[in-house]
Order: structure tokens, then sequence, then C-alpha cells
């Protein structure tokens, strides 16, 4: 997409500081990162969300997504990894290009777990809520 910073990088009319790439994507470091060496996965065909990725995509991102943690592990040796990504505006999505967020953790960094996101599970129980999947 033209005007996709994203697709920009993909392509190298903007810079980027690459940490993997293969075939499929690209990894780069985030620009305002919110921990030493917080990464961007990148598939490298424009597409909003993981529901815009074609299946051969959706086999081959998660195996990207490992290769670039491989990576970031054997040059920051971290103690643990937040993986994952905001999909939709009203969710934290930003920018209109999936991307999956790998964010390299230390002990005793202050930091908290995917749990601190949000606690707002509205009022019906979770006994409730499975009904609607039968
Ligand atoms: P989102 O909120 O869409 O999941 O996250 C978008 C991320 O992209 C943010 O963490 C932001 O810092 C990062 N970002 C935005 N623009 C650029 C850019 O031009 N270069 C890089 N490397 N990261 C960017
Ligand atoms: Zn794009």
């Amino acid at each position: 997409m033209e005007d996709c910073i994203f697709c920009k990088i993909l392509k190298g009319e903007m810079p980027s500081h690459a940490v993997y790439e293969d075939e499929h994507i690209l990894a780069f470091l985030d620009i305002f990162p919110h921990t030493k060496g917080h990464t961007l996965v990148v598939p490298k065909k424009h597409g909003e969300t993981v529901f815009d990725l074609d299946p051969h995509m959706r086999e081959v991102l998660m195996s990207g997504v490992q290769k670039t943690m491989e990576r970031i592990d054997s040059v920051l040796h971290p103690d643990g990894y937040n993986v994952g990504w905001n999909h939709g505006k009203d969710a934290g999505q930003v920018v209109p290009h999936l991307h999956v967020h790998i964010m390299p953790r230390w002990k005793g960094d202050g930091g908290g777990s995917m749990h601190s996101i949000i606690k707002n599970p509205g009022d019906e129980k979770p006994e409730e809520v499975a009904k609607l999947f039968m």
C-alpha cells in the first residue's frame, strides 16, 4: 500500500534496523521501544490484520516469529518475552499493517504480563459466555 509506513520500510524507502529477514517477513527494531530489543515482525505482503493473511502466510508467520526470537535470544540473552499483536484500533493497533510485537523481558524490569493490558471482563461469567460458542 502506497501510504503504509511498514510497506515503505519493506520497500527500503524508509530506514529500519533489521533483526531478522527471510522471504516472507522482515523483523526490525521498534522506533519507540518499550523494552531493549523491542522488535516488530512484519509480513512482506500488506494486510491489516491476521484475517487478511493468505493460508500460506498464516503458516509461515509463526516460524518467522520464532526465528526472530532465536536471533534476539542469541544477541541480547533476555530472561523472557512478551509476544503478541494489537488487532484493530480499539485494541490499540495504530499502524494498519499486521505486525507482531516481540518484547524481550528481564528479571526485575518492572513490567507486567499480558494480563496487565486490561481487566474489564464484563458481567457474564465464563460459563455464560461459553453458551454462545455452542
Ligand atoms: P501498534 O500500536 O500499531 O501495534 O504498534 C505500532 C508500532 O510501530 C509502535 O510500537 C511504534 O513505535 C512503531 N512504529 C511506528 N512507526 C515506526 C517507524 O517508522 N519505524 C519503526 N521502526 N517503528 C515504528
Ligand atoms: Zn503495508
